[in-house]
């Protein structure tokens, strides 16, 4: 059975059969990933991929629940390994630690995708308090910065960094405005980080997904915005995690060993902002 999209009107994703058509070949075979955000939506179907490319996983996520035990389960149906490590990115010593128990539990450390995200919905800046946006900013470009400080001394030359911004980073969006300028950040930090990195053998590269229809969107954004979204693409519909997450797979792997400092665009050609 091939991956269908969720009906939106249900309001609530519901789990996404991942692609069987997507066997994997070994281009992972024995590589440690770890994932945030790596329970749910684009980090739990990368994670899959992952699995069926042969890596091993440590999934970081915020709040213990059915969702990451459902991930760790499709995981080890992959026949690989999964630790679950459940804390706040936003909180320095937890992603020194949760690196830390990577290598310690699964043995090394070759990619790191920096996934974890939050984002709310915002109509008038002047309701937006500088808590919020400092939060927002914290989660999702600090969480990087504190991962690949502690993730540099454990990676090997040939692995891996992959960072999810968004399309908002280049569009922006008219209600997103601490998001997209946390996305916006992510491209600066990615291509910068790639540079100071380059010498170790480390790639740095990022993924910009457009509208992916996750459990975020319901729980972002007010209904009107959740039926109508992802219709502006050229496809007229939100994507599913599994129809990004071979790009992280591709960034990951030695496949993509000329690609550097680069974001790649998986949209469905989204032109405007929704
Ligand atoms: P999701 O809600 O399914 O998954 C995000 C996960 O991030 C959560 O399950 C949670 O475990 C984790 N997380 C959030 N805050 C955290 C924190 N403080 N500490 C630890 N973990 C935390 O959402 P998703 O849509 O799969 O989002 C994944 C990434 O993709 C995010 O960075 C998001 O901004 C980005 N993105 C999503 C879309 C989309 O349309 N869904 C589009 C562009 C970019």
């Amino acid at each position: 059975q091939l991956d269908q999209p969720g009906d939106q009107h249900k309001m609530i994703p519901e789990p996404e059969i991942i692609k069987d058509t997507y066997k994997g070949s070994s281009k992972l075979k024995d590589k440690v990933a770890l994932i945030t955000g790596g329970d749910s939506g684009i980090g739990r179907s990368v994670a899959v991929h992952y699995a069926r490319e042969g890596a091993d996983i440590a999934i970081v996520y915020l709040e213990e629940d059915k969702d990451a035990q459902d991930t760790k389960a499709m995981v080890e149906k992959e026949g690989r390994k999964c630790i679950l490590i459940a804390g706040d990115v936003g909180e320095e010593n937890f992603c020194k630690e949760a690196v830390q128990r990577t290598v310690k539990e699964l043995g090394k450390l070759d990619i790191l995708v920096n996934n974890a995200g939050e984002q709310h919905e915002q109509h008038d800046i002047r309701d937006i308090s500088a808590e919020q946006l400092q939060r927002t900013f914290t989660t999702n470009i600090f969480a990087m910065f504190y991962f690949v400080k502690e993730a540099l001394d454990h990676m090997k030359e040939g692995s891996s960094i992959i960072n999810t911004a968004s399309v908002t980073a280049y569009h922006g969006n008219k209600v997103l405005l601490d998001y997209s300028s946390t996305k916006g950040a992510i491209v600066a930090f990615t291509r910068t980080l790639a540079q100071m990195v380059a010498d170790k053998g480390i790639r740095v590269n990022g993924v910009a997904p457009g509208p992916i229809w996750t459990p975020l969107i319901p729980a972002s954004f007010e209904e009107e915005k959740v039926k109508t979204f992802g219709q502006k693409t050229l496809l007229k519909r939100a994507g599913q995690p599994s129809e990004v997450a071979p790009a992280y797979v591709y960034l990951a792997s030695e496949e993509s060993s000329f690609t550097i400092a680069e974001m790649l665009h998986i949209n469905g050609g989204e032109m405007v902002t929704t």
